[in-house]
């Protein structure tokens, strides 16, 4: 289905042209041409991701209405019911308001659960299925905001020692941003612990948020 925000896109996106992943030293291993560079029909964008957000809540406002979105409540449970006298079936949703703690239910004909990877709708469907399996690695993340690189659309992703390796993308209206990623040391046993922040930050970098 086209959402029809292509052009809006290509306002807040660059329209990458190729990913190239390079050694420590910068020495391209390998580039890939992307989006309609390698002949797709849709290019490829790099965007951050709230000015993505953005878009997309502005659409939705603007054709569904002002308060279409709400934010501020969590699901915490639903209950489905069958057609009847009454009317045709749907599903009823329980919500607290974060902010004053507040417990409120909802009607509606259909429930998308789109509420991540910890996903209470999905809890509540499968509740056999405990929690999610952790593979072992912590990833820290950090960004700082750097000068315009080789044709200013290249995603590089570049190898820098044992288990580092930064990204860097840029956006429309931002410089390109240098994204670095750690892994910590696997330890299916104690995931907090044993993992730690990177030693060594690039200059200018913005510490993670959380
Ligand atoms: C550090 C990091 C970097 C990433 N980089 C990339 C990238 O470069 N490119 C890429 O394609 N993907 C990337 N991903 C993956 C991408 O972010 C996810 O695949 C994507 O966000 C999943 O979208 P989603 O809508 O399913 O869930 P989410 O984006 O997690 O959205 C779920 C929403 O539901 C809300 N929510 C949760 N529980 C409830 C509840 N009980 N009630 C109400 N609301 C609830 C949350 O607040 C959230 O707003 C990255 C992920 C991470 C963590």
């Amino acid at each position: 289905m086209k959402l029809g925000l292509g052009d809006e896109l290509a306002e807040v996106g660059v329209p990458t042209g190729s990913m190239n992943f390079t050694d420590r030293f910068g020495g391209t291993i390998l580039s890939l041409p992307r989006g309609r560079f390698a002949g797709y029909n849709w290019p490829q964008y790099s965007v951050h991701r709230g000015e993505l957000q953005m878009l997309l809540l502005s659409a939705v406002r603007g054709r569904l209405g002002a308060g279409a979105v709400r934010t501020g409540l969590r699901l915490e449970d639903f209950e489905q019911y069958e057609a009847g006298p009454a009317g045709p079936a749907g599903v009823t949703v329980s919500l607290r308001d974060v902010r004053t703690g507040g417990h409120l239910k909802e009607t509606a004909g259909v429930l998308v659960g789109a509420d991540g990877i910890h996903s209470a709708v999905r809890a509540r469907l499968h509740p056999g299925d405990g929690p999610l399996l952790w593979n072992g690695i912590r990833m820290w993340r950090g960004t700082a905001e750097g000068d315009p690189f080789l044709d200013g659309t290249t995603m590089i992703v570049a190898r820098r020692a044992k288990r580092r390796r930064p990204a860097t993308r840029g956006s429309r209206h931002r410089p390109p941003a240098v994204t670095t990623r750690s892994h910590a040391v696997p330890s299916p046993r104690s995931p907090v612990t044993r993992a730690g922040p990177p030693r060594r930050r690039l200059p200018g970098a913005v510490p993670p948020a959380g």
